[in-house]
């Protein structure tokens, strides 16, 4: 029997929910499905100076956006940390650890010798071999763990092939600082042995961290899981992706009005493809996704691209639950003039969306779409719908109220027929009424088209905004 696969994402609570993260979330909680498993949380909050309670809530209510569920409970690091000590101390007392007692001055030393020589630091294991008695009593330490000293490390990647670093590069690393605290590298393998983790699937600074841990999972004579190391996310300069690239956190993404399936979408296709397929859904992405389909080098962010995308799924999403990201996007940015708007007039904005969203990149364009509905009188012009309303425009609306105040029937149909029957009647081309008609109402440049606009602000409404526009 193969053991269940078990996949973790382990966040450091240090900032918002990075999107790069938030993308290794995404194909660990893809790979775990794909293979009938399950994905796990672990919080690594051990630095409990960086780690805050803003950055745990943003990291849970990033994944509960993305729609990424783990199973269980997240597992918080800096409750296991009796744990790690346990493994380390049993390391020393398996002699595959040691006490190391150099000094700073020491290790600054070796530091400078390095760098004269051109070549990274390596602690040179001056306390690997010397006996206990030798230790300076009293004396701060730290324990270091026995790597290999020659030979090779491989760690076989599932993105890259076999990445191989020479033993002699890799020094022997501390696994406990001298305040007895357990150090990041120790921490992630036994909480991954003891979560039973099969596959390590991480961004690619990460690789070296893997070799280290080999030797852990080795000197522990644990199972080293199936590991995947996946290229970082660059701007659209190429440049390791920045603050000045935009947006970092997925909670911004959010605030821009993207839907959680763009990102979850856009950001699987950047890292990985199957085929040429460019939209997919989470399904497809769980029944498609294998290592053979992530991308060997890094990958580009491309805003235009996201955009597109985001408008694709608007455009395919139901109006209700359109309507749901309006209202829950408005509260978020303490949007008080259109949440209650939108609130107040649900019918209308739902009346709305078939129009609005044919055009709208992102949910902040149908909240700003949608305001026209709520906007209070008398309605602010915005440049061209005021210029859209003057001078011969101005005498045609003057002459088209009447004939809207004395219809019966209003529908699409019935307004038409007399919206026609008066351009006929005044020799006019339709959209000589239609056009100023559509700008009087909303006092918009852009909104959905005349019929529209009138038959979901209503009659009442559109006569009380036609009648105030008119009135000179
Ligand atoms: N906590 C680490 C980070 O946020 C990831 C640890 C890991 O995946 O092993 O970079």
């Amino acid at each position: 029997m193969t053991d269940k696969v078990i996949t973790r994402f382990a966040p450091s609570p240090t900032g918002f929910l990075h999107i790069g993260n938030a993308r290794t979330a995404l194909f660990n909680w893809a790979l775990a499905k794909s293979l009938g498993g399950e994905m796990l949380l672990r919080i690594e909050d051990t630095d409990r100076e960086r780690s805050t309670d803003a950055a745990i809530n943003a990291i849970l209510e990033g994944m509960e956006w993305l729609g990424l569920d783990y199973a269980g409970e997240p597992v918080y690091q800096s409750k296991n940390i009796d744990r790690h000590t346990e493994i380390a101390n049993q390391l020393l007392a398996e002699g595959k650890a040691y006490r190391c007692y150099a000094t700073p001055e020491e290790l600054t030393a070796m530091r400078e010798k390095a760098k004269a020589e051109g070549r990274p630091m390596v602690y040179d294991r001056r306390w690997r071999d010397r006996p206990e008695g030798d230790a300076p009593a009293g004396a701060p330490f730290v324990v270091r763990v026995k790597a290999p000293t020659s030979g090779e490390i491989v760690v076989k990647d599932q993105v890259q092939g076999d990445v191989t670093f020479k033993a002699e590069n890799l020094d022997d690393f501390v696994i406990l600082r001298s305040d007895g605290t357990p150090t990041y590298l120790l921490a992630v393998v036994v909480d991954d042995h003891d979560m039973g983790v099969t596959h390590i699937l991480r961004g690619d600074d990460h690789l070296v961290n893997s070799a280290r841990q080999i030797t852990i999972y080795n000197a522990m004579g644990w199972n080293v899981p199936v590991m995947a190391h996946t290229p970082l996310i660059h701007g659209p300069d190429g440049a390791k992706l920045s603050k000045r690239h935009g947006a970092l956190g997925v909670g911004e993404y959010r605030k821009m009005g993207y839907l959680p399936d763009t990102i979850r979408n856009y950001f699987a296709r950047l890292g990985w493809a199957h085929g040429d397929n460019e939209i997919f859904s989470s399904e497809q992405l769980i029944e498609w996704f294998s290592f053979n389909g992530l991308n060997k080098g890094a990958s580009r962010i491309d805003f235009a691209k996201l955009e597109n995308l985001n408008a694709h799924y608007i455009k395919n999403s139901d109006d209700e639950a359109l309507y749901e990201l309006m209202v829950s996007l408005a509260e978020e940015l303490d949007d008080q003039k259109n949440l209650s708007g939108l609130k107040a007039h649900k019918n209308q904005v739902l009346a709305a969306l078939p129009a609005l969203k044919t055009r709208a990149k992102t949910v902040l364009d149908l909240i700003s779409g949608a305001d026209f509905i709520f906007s209070a009188r008398p309605l602010q012009f915005e440049d061209k719908a005021a210029a859209a309303v003057e001078g011969d425009a101005l005498d045609v609306l003057q002459k088209v109220e009447p004939v809207l105040a004395g219809l019966n029937d209003w529908s699409h149909d019935g307004i038409d027929g007399a919206l026609r029957a008066f351009a006929e009647e005044h020799e006019l081309k339709f959209g000589k009424v239609a056009q100023p008609l559509r700008a009087a109402v909303t006092a918009k440049n852009a909104s959905p088209g005349c019929f529209d606009v009138l038959l979901i602000l209503g009659q009442e409404e559109s006569l009380s905004r036609l009648k105030e526009t008119t009135a000179v």
